[in-house]
């Protein structure tokens, strides 16, 4: 059983059988990574108060076929929206590791365009990909940009597309 020790953002949180928690970090040596935390829904819970989602944190975390987090300390808080926290996870691949984000995060510097600029989507300059028009949404789910129009007419939800400045 391997134990790593790694500094990282809390993007959720989400509730796992009566007592325990499912955690989706952004770990600065693993990228993105899912890890429950044993009764973290228990009052007593030592480690549920570092692990709010925005939380800058030090995990230690087991992987025994499925990871586990057995300690964790908070360091500071970012200044992104749960939203948003959510729209990262669903954009982010699982365990591969993302420097040159995780810098823009430590700097505070996050912005839909910084982020996907650093991802490899430069919004700026980019175009629909149904019809041409300048790019004002990115599809996490289909890599692609599109423009407000179309993206009604897909019948999409505007929540889950990212907005982004041409
Ligand atoms: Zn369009």
């Amino acid at each position: 059983m391997e134990e790593y020790v790694t500094d990282a953002l809390v993007l959720t949180k989400a509730p796992m059988g009566e007592r325990d928690g499912r955690y989706t970090l952004f770990a600065e040596r693993f990228g993105k990574l899912a890890a429950k935390v044993k009764s973290s829904r228990a009052i007593t819970s030592k480690l549920a108060g570092h692990l709010e989602p925005g939380s800058f944190v030090t995990v230690r975390f087991l992987d025994m076929g499925s990871f586990q987090v057995v300690d964790a300390l908070k360091s500071g808080k970012a200044d992104i929206a749960p939203a948003d926290l959510a729209r990262l996870r669903d954009l982010l691949p699982d365990l591969q590791a993302e420097p040159d984000l995780w810098q823009l995060l430590v700097r505070g510097a996050f912005s839909w365009n910084g982020v996907l600029r650093t991802l490899g989507w430069d919004p700026r300059g980019a175009c629909c990909a149904l019809c041409g028009r300048s790019a004002e949404y990115f599809s996490g789910a289909r890599q692609e940009f599109f423009c407000g129009s179309c993206v009604l007419k897909m019948g999409g939800n505007r929540v889950s597309y990212i907005k982004v400045e041409p």
